[in-house]
């Protein structure tokens, strides 16, 4: 293990955050959002409105073309990476809107993890330590991942109001997942499951559904104990190092299975993208709806016990980065007492980002009280969310309304009409 002090300056004039295999900082790999990438953006301006952001601070350096031009003046050398340029990167939520309606393709996603690679060392002593520790110490370690999730309830008092309103209560869990879920009757094959961090932790029971679901179909599930922290939140905060371990570290623990079911639209999408941070990492990543739907379903869609009114939110990671919109609805609409309702303006993103709730609360929690306006106006009971983050910052906005509307995953919906 390496044992530089943080902080501690390199010959590059960079500093010292994390301790990677082979004395390798996090972003002293020289990440930069390539020339071609950059080149892919003829500037004109279709993804504007549809950028958060932009929509509401009506700022052109806060659109993802701003951003990109912002991006285009560093790499040609007319700008240097300095607080203004590290100010226009941590506002975008990188949700990815701009790169779903973008007619020229720019991966915008892939140009902004590198792009916060060069501001990371910007940031002050104590964030970096905050980082390091959180995004390269704990998230990889399901030990330390567990202890910090169970003295997060010790340490509730002591946290910002928004941190802790983030927080769900009583839903950690022990134990662990079964390594190998046999279906009764025939076998249509094999998946493994990712379990996540965030999501095993705090939303055990969305794993749980999901393997008695996929078993229930006929899939044998296998939850292999070497898969770590698929390293979504690592790439999207500037430390594509710990990004690139974790993606390795999946890549084997994944290596040789048919599909690898992921129940976490960020989750998903990240690991989708693993062939471009790890040349040979690519694995079958497929989103567990999307799974469902695509291969079809073995038993009768069911029903709930009584009517209900749900409300399909649409995660940034799912909607923009994977696609996914008709399978979930689908199958959810297939189940009998269900009364599945639209958002008005669903396709907008709820502000949790991952940690841009903790990062950015001021646009975050704009965004988030819009959406739970939203919410709210179709008179659902109950909200289905594909991603942990929208989950948890969903539950805080409606905690902060007072409004009683439960927020689940729609893998546990579909497990309900079956059970
Ligand atoms: S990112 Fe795409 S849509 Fe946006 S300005 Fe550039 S080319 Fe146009
Ligand atoms: S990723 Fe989202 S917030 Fe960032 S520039 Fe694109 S649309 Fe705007």
């Amino acid at each position: 293990m390496d044992t530089t002090p943080l902080g501690t300056e390199l010959p590059d004039g960079t500093r010292f955050i994390g301790l990677e295999d082979g004395w390798e900082p996090n972003w002293a790999a020289g990440d930069a959002p390539t020339q071609a990438d950059l080149n892919a953006c003829v500037a004109c301006g279709l993804c504007l409105p549809h950028c958060p952001t932009y929509r509401l601070t009506g700022e052109e350096s806060a659109s993802p073309r701003g951003r990109i031009t912002a991006m285009r003046a560093v790499q040609e050398g007319r700008a240097t990476t300095d607080e203004t340029f590290a100010e226009f990167m941590d506002l975008c939520l990188v949700c990815r809107a701009c790169e779903d309606v973008c007619p020229s393709h720019v991966p915008f996603g892939r140009m902004m993890e590198a792009a916060r690679t060069q501001i990371e060392p910007l940031r002050s002593r104590r964030a970096l330590f905050v980082r390091w520790l959180g995004l390269d110490v704990i998230l990889p370690s399901k030990t330390l991942t567990r202890v910090a999730g169970a003295l997060a309830p010790l340490a509730r008092p002591f946290l910002p109001r928004r941190v802790r309103s983030l927080i769900p209560r009583g839903a950690r869990v022990a134990g662990r997942l079964p390594r190998v879920t046999v279906p009764d009757g025939g076998i249509r094959g094999t998946v493994a499951l990712l379990s996540g961090c965030v999501q095993d932790l705090w939303f055990r029971r969305v794993n749980v559904a999901s393997i008695r679901v996929l078993a229930k179909n006929g899939w044998r599930v296998v939850v292999p104990t070497d898969q770590t922290c698929c390293g979504a939140l690592a790439a999207h905060n500037g430390h594509l190092g710990t990004a690139r371990k974790l993606a390795r570290k999946n890549a084997v623990a994944f290596a040789g299975v048919d599909h690898v079911v992921v129940n976490a639209a960020g989750c998903g999408a990240h690991m989708a993208n693993y062939g471009d941070l790890v040349e040979g990492a690519d694995l079958p990543v497929r989103d567990v709806t999307a799974f469902l739907h695509e291969e079809g379903l073995r038993v009768d869609a069911g029903s709930l016990p009584e009517h209900t009114i749900v409300a399909y939110h649409d995660a940034c990671h799912a909607l923009r980065a994977q696609r996914i919109h008709r399978q979930p609805r689908e199958l959810l609409g297939a189940i009998g007492n269900l009364e599945l309702v639209e958002i008005p303006n669903g396709d907008r993103c709820c502000g949790a980002a991952g940690i841009y709730n903790v990062t950015e609360p001021e646009m975050s929690g704009r965004l988030m009280r819009e959406k739970t306006e939203a919410i709210v106006s179709t008179g659902a009971a109950v909200v289905a969310s594909a991603n942990p983050g929208c989950t948890m910052q969903l539950l805080a906005g409606l905690g902060e309304r007072g409004v009683a509307v439960d927020v689940v995953h729609p893998i546990e919906l579909i497990d309900a009409a079956t059970r």
